[in-house]
Parts: structure tokens; C-alpha cells; sequence
């Protein structure tokens, strides 16, 4: 299958796709605290999801048996929902998916548990920075290779590893549809960026190295060192040339403001 260019009616329904997921990452960020479990945050979530007329993409997909991933420090996506607390200086990184009106939208944000890391928390706002940029490069005429390199770039100059296993996709009426969007690689090379294509840009970012392992629940991405990593995604759709984001995380931002 090639790859689906989307009209901007198309775009306009991934858009509401991806604002409940804002949404829906907002009612998470409220409730985040030292005490809580992840399924308690999953539980809240799926009914956000569903009383707002979505149904969250997550659950069953492949199996997975939560409505979120959630990952906890050195997990670094695709953590199974549980039972173990929060606990005070971890940081959760949330990645919700939500199918409504035939569209997916797919965004994941990390929250700091209580007091964290000066490290950690710079390691947060370091990956933000990557999915900005990554964003600036969604433009005509450039290439998928630019948005890797734009990530891999600012990671690598703060001494981040780049995590090369997982990446980010074209999202529509599938989750993860073509091209693939590393966040590594060299400018100027790859798929030329053009009017209509949407991508879910999701830098993963480590604290020590690159390298990673899978946990034996069959899910649960960690890094190898140990030391945690961080998860930033939005969703963008290249409009009249220029990158334009599908997704916010001004709910969730709102939502730290007043806690
Ligand atoms: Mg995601
Ligand atoms: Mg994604």
C-alpha cells in the first residue's frame, strides 16, 4: 500500500481526532501524582474517550490491553497499564490513540511525578525541543530525512541517545500508515514531503544511550542502561506548504497550570 494523501476535509476529522486525545491527555495530567496507578489513569481515559463519542485505538490493537501506554523512567514506550503507585521524581511518559469519525489521532506527552531530576527534567524539555523542530522541517520540498535529522541533531548536542528502533508514522484512517519517520537520519534524503501527507512525529529520547530492550510482557520498550527516556508526539499535516499541527498540548498544559 502506498502512501494517502489526505484532503483537507480528511485533515479537518484527524484534527478533532487528535484534540481528544489533547483532551483526554489533560484529564490524565490532572490526576497525575504520587499515589496513583497507571490503570487508574487508563481507566479515566477510556471513559473520557468514549463519553466524547471516540474509541480509543490502543486497546485490542495487536493485543495491547490498555486504552494508553504508559511508561514509566526508564520504559521508554508501549508500557502496560498497572497496579505500582507513582512514586515522587518518576516521570510518565502518556501516549493516547483515539479513532472517531473514521480518523486516528495519536499524540503522547511526559509528565513529571512530584519533585524530578534537574537532568530528567531537562531531558523533558530537550525532547520537546526535538518535536518542535522535527515540526518546523514538515514542510513542501524537504524530506523525511530532514525531520530525523532536525531531532537527532538537537538530542545528540545535549549527549542524548536517540532511540533508532521505534519511530514515528503516517496517520488516517489507520494508525500507522506509510512512510516511516525515523528520528535519526541525514538531511536532504528519503520521501519528499508534499501537500496533504500527516505524520505523527514522536522523538524518543534517552537520558544515556540509544540502545534499548524489549521487556518479556511483550511490550514494554526500556532502555538497556537503565536511565530514564522521554516521549514527545504530535500530529502534523503539511498544508498549503507549511506544517500545520493536528494535535495540542495546551490541555494538558492548562491543566498542570492549575493543579
Ligand atoms: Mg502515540
Ligand atoms: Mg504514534
Amino acid at each position: 500500500m502506498g502512501i494517502h494523501y489526505k484532503t483537507k476535509e480528511e485533515i479537518e476529522l484527524i484534527r478533532h481526532s487528535s484534540l481528544l486525545v489533547g483532551k483526554t491527555l489533560a484529564e490524565v495530567a490532572k490526576l497525575i501524582k504520587p499515589g496513583v496507578n497507571s490503570l487508574e489513569l487508563d481507566k479515566i481515559a477510556e471513559e473520557f474517550i468514549r463519553d466524547n463519542g471516540g474509541v480509543p485505538t490502543f486497546l485490542g490493537y495487536n493485543g495491547f490491553p490498555g486504552s494508553l501506554c504508559v511508561s514509566v523512567n526508564d520504559c521508554v514506550v508501549h508500557g502496560i497499564p498497572n497496579a505500582k503507585p507513582l512514586e515522587n521524581g518518576d516521570v510518565i511518559s502518556v501516549d493516547c490513540g483515539v479513532f472517531k469519525n473514521g480518523f486516528n489521532g495519536d499524540s503522547a506527552y511526559t509528565f513529571q511525578v512530584g519533585e524530578v531530576d534537574r537532568q530528567v527534567q531537562q531531558l523533558l524539555r530537550v525532547t520537546q525541543e526535538c518535536l518542535q523542530k522535527a515540526v518546523e522541517a514538515c514542510r513542501e520540498g524537504n524530506r523525511i530525512g530532514d525531520i530525523g535529522n532536525a531531532v537527532q541533531t538537537h538530542a545528540e548536542s545535549h549527549g542524548y541517545g536517540v532511540v533508532r528502533e521505534l519511530v514515528g508514522h503516517g496517520l488516517g484512517a489507520e494508525l500507522h500508515e506509510k512512510p516511516e519517520v525515523p528520528n535519526y537520519g541525514k538531511a536532504g534524503r528519503g520521501l519528499k514531503l508534499r501537500e496533504g501527507l500527516v505524520l505523527a512525529i514522536e522523538p524518543m529520547i534517552n537520558l544515556g544511550t540509544k540502545d534499548i530492550d524489549q521487556l518479556n510482557d511483550g511490550w514494554s520498550i526500556v532502555t538497556l542502561d537503565g536511565k530514564p527516556s522521554a516521549h514527545f508526539e504530535h500530529d502534523v499535516a503539511i498544508v498549503d506548504g507549511k506544517p500545520e499541527v493536528l494535535s495540542t498540548f495546551e490541555y494538558i498544559e492548562e491543566a498542570l497550570k492549575n493543579k
